[in-house]
């Protein structure tokens, strides 16, 4: 069956053709040798290699702290006016395209948050396929989150098999017919496909919150928050407002809050939901493991591996996961 190839020749130009009409981030290594999203320049292309970015994709959609509201005496309230320049985000493994199909669900869902909506419309997923490492668990993660993309190219051994998933991707696509040709080749593994979809069968029992496990991990984690911060689907945040000292105007902010974190749960007066460090260990498996909200029921773990790589205790949830998701992983 035909396919359609991109040389690895011709990958140079492909951004190129991209970057006519706008900004192209995607894997770099820099000089710390440390995998981030960034700008792709002339000379700077892609890590194809990495297996993962430190942080996820999630950067670019909800911003690490941002101002959401605005008000002035004289203008009232004003909804922040942000320029979104479209973007293309090249190299996104299904991982974390897995992880902003969760993103959409919860702020495009019933009410789509302006900011957020604004960034996503902006842009353009290519995704790229993988060979996962021992920290990943895409393979066997339960989540029946898509890996949507705009066009999705799997590597081969001279080029790409490249694949569009939407309308943008198909116009993408016939703009840059002349670096693509047709080859007779086996139609390639779609590792779009690692997600386990069809596993959902039924609710699991509900997990004991006096189990020993919980009190066993909060003896061993830290409670930095590194594990969540690069989650490409933890998207919990906090919302805080300061008065300017004219009392004239204020702004509303948002920032990236953290469920490992104790102020996460605080309440007024020093009240908590969550007291100890166990019960918050156990209010982050079971949103990365039965979803809460909007993804209530569905399992937000793309199985990216981030966590186990940035937790300074060397924390694995999988095993643990394994146990009490059973034939559901
Ligand atoms: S829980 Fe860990 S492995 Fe799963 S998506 Fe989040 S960072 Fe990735
Ligand atoms: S990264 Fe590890 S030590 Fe830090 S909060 Fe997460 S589980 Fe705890």
């Amino acid at each position: 069956m035909a396919i359609q190839f991109i040389a690895y020749g011709n990958l140079e130009a492909l951004l190129e053709r991209m970057r006519r009409s706008s900004e192209v981030h995607g894997p770099v290594c820099g000089d710390d040798g440390v995998v981030r999203f960034a700008a792709l320049t002339p000379d700077k292309l892609p890590d194809l290699s990495a297996v993962r970015t430190l942080l996820p994709p999630k950067k670019y959609l909800l911003h690490p702290q941002e101002t959401i509201l605005k008000y002035s005496a004289g203008a009232g309230y004003q909804l922040p006016e942000e320029p979104c320049p479209p973007l293309v985000l090249f190299g996104l493994h299904p991982c974390d395209l897995a992880g902003i199909n969760c993103l959409d669900r919860i702020f495009l869902s019933d009410v789509p948050d302006p900011l957020y909506a604004a960034r996503r419309s902006a842009l353009t997923l290519i995704g790229l396929s993988c060979t996962p490492d021992e920290f990943c668990s895409c393979h066997n993660c339960c989540s029946p989150l898509k890996a949507l993309s705009d066009l999705f190219l799997v590597s081969l051994d001279n080029g790409f098999a490249v694949s569009s998933g939407s309308r943008r991707g198909v116009e993408l696509l016939a703009a840059m017919m002349d670096l693509v040709e047709e080859q007779e080749i086996p139609v390639p593994e779609d590792t779009r496909s690692f997600f386990g979809q069809d596993v959902l069968k039924q609710a699991p029992p509900e997990l004991d919150v006096d189990l020993p496990e919980w009190q066993e991990f909060a003896d061993h984690c830290l409670g930095c928050g590194a594990c969540s911060i690069c989650c490409p689907t933890c998207s919990c945040f906090d919302v805080l407002e300061f008065g300017a000292l004219d009392g004239n105007s204020a702004i509303r902010i948002r920032q990236w809050d953290n469920c490992l974190f104790k102020s996460h749960a605080q309440l007024a007066g020093g009240a908590s939901f969550r007291k100890n460090r166990a019960e918050r260990f156990r209010y982050r498996y079971l949103h990365k493991y039965r979803g809460f909200g909007p993804m209530s029921g569905i399992p937000t773990c793309v199985g990216c591996g981030r966590c186990r790589t940035a937790c300074p205790a060397g924390l694995d949830l999988r095993p643990l996961a394994e146990r009490l998701e059973g034939e559901r992983l």
